[in-house]
């Protein structure tokens, strides 16, 4: 008899033992899921918890095999955060029921409506410009005006454009479907098509290299990959210029974060989403990768400064997820590969 309780006991604070350090672990940690490579994101991380004493565990892989991986897991997921690139991947998540809603004044406060989901399932943490690159030898920079422009026959043969496979274009061409309607989309996208110089081209950086060494004389870029190269050859006959600046601004997309709809740790999740919305984490996320701040308070990497002020769009990136689709079908139909 004796011994019968003395083993429940044992069992019983056995068990409040490990219930209780489970829980410790659990109040003390969040779990990441990022599209973000490690280098983008570790700095952010150990400022978190430095600050706040909360770990912060991270796997990094590309956006499809995250998503796939949450949904998978479903309601087993360990991951309480996911970070990813691209308003219409985060739309995507969004969609399949991966993400949840949060209610956050900072976040209100720190985010621009227009760079997070109207309904608080995911939040722009930095702002990636897709603009136009131009070779200084060959245009000057009155020439240029519009994306829509470059539809126009003085073009011809002379721009270049990464492959419509890009979700950068995809979100590019869902937020020219929302601004123009889908007929007046189509026209422009046809119109790049028929002035291409070349094939479309693997990568941003792709692009970049074919401008530079003239084997045409436009492309749209997001400006980090332009910032990449110019560092590594500032001596490249590159320049930016900010297109739609009278009209509706420049194309803007962002790199952001959600909490995940089945973590364990969504309050500390919370916690980091608006660590990273603040001005301490600001420039650590977006400056390592060359992006502006999405919080407009904070202030621009001095040399991404350097590539001039810009009025972005101001539309609602939640369009980009919405007319993914739509552009997809386009592109094609416009013999955009
Ligand atoms: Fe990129």
């Amino acid at each position: 008899m004796f011994k019968l309780k003395m083993n429940n006991f044992f069992v019983i604070s056995t068990c409040a033992f490990f219930l209780l350090t489970g829980q410790l672990a659990h109040a003390q940690e969040v779990v990441v899921y990022s599209a973000r490579i490690e280098q983008l994101i570790k700095p952010m991380f150990d400022a978190f918890t430095k600050e706040t004493g909360i770990k912060v565990k991270y796997t990094t892989d590309n956006e499809g095999a995250l998503l796939a991986r949450l949904e998978a897991e479903g309601k087993n997921t360990p991951a309480d955060m996911l970070i990813t690139a691209d308003a219409g991947n985060l739309w995507a998540a969004a969609r399949a029921g991966l993400l949840k809603p949060v209610q956050s004044e900072v976040l209100g406060k720190n985010i621009p409506a227009h760079l997070r989901d109207p309904q608080n399932e995911w939040f722009g943490l930095s702002i990636r410009a897709r603009t136009i690159i131009y070779n200084t030898n060959k245009v000057k920079p009155a020439e240029l005006s519009t994306y829509e422009d470059l539809a126009s026959p003085k073009w011809n043969n002379r721009l270049c454009l990464r492959t419509s496979k890009k979700v950068y274009n995809q979100s590019l061409v869902a937020m020219m479907i929302a601004e123009h309607g889908e007929a007046e989309a189509e026209k422009i996208v046809k119109g790049w098509v028929g002035n291409l110089a070349t094939d479309p081209l693997s990568d941003d950086t792709r692009a970049l290299e074919f401008v530079a060494a003239g084997k045409c004389d436009v492309t749209l870029v997001n400006t980090y990959y332009f910032g990449r190269l110019m560092q590594k050859d500032p001596a490249l006959p590159l320049a930016v210029f900010w297109p739609n600046q009278s009209q509706g601004g420049v194309h803007v997309n962002v790199s952001g974060a959600g909490v995940t709809r089945y973590g364990k740790h969504s309050k500390e999740a919370i916690q980091l989403l608006e660590f990273l919305s603040s001005d301490k984490a600001q420039n650590l996320f977006a400056d390592v990768n060359m992006e502006y701040p999405a919080n407009p308070n904070i202030k621009v990497d001095a040399f991404v400064a350097s590539w001039g002020d810009f009025k972005q769009n101001s539309m609602n990136l939640a369009k980009a997820g919405e007319l993914q689709a739509a552009a997809v079908k386009l592109m094609d139909r416009a013999g955009y590969r």
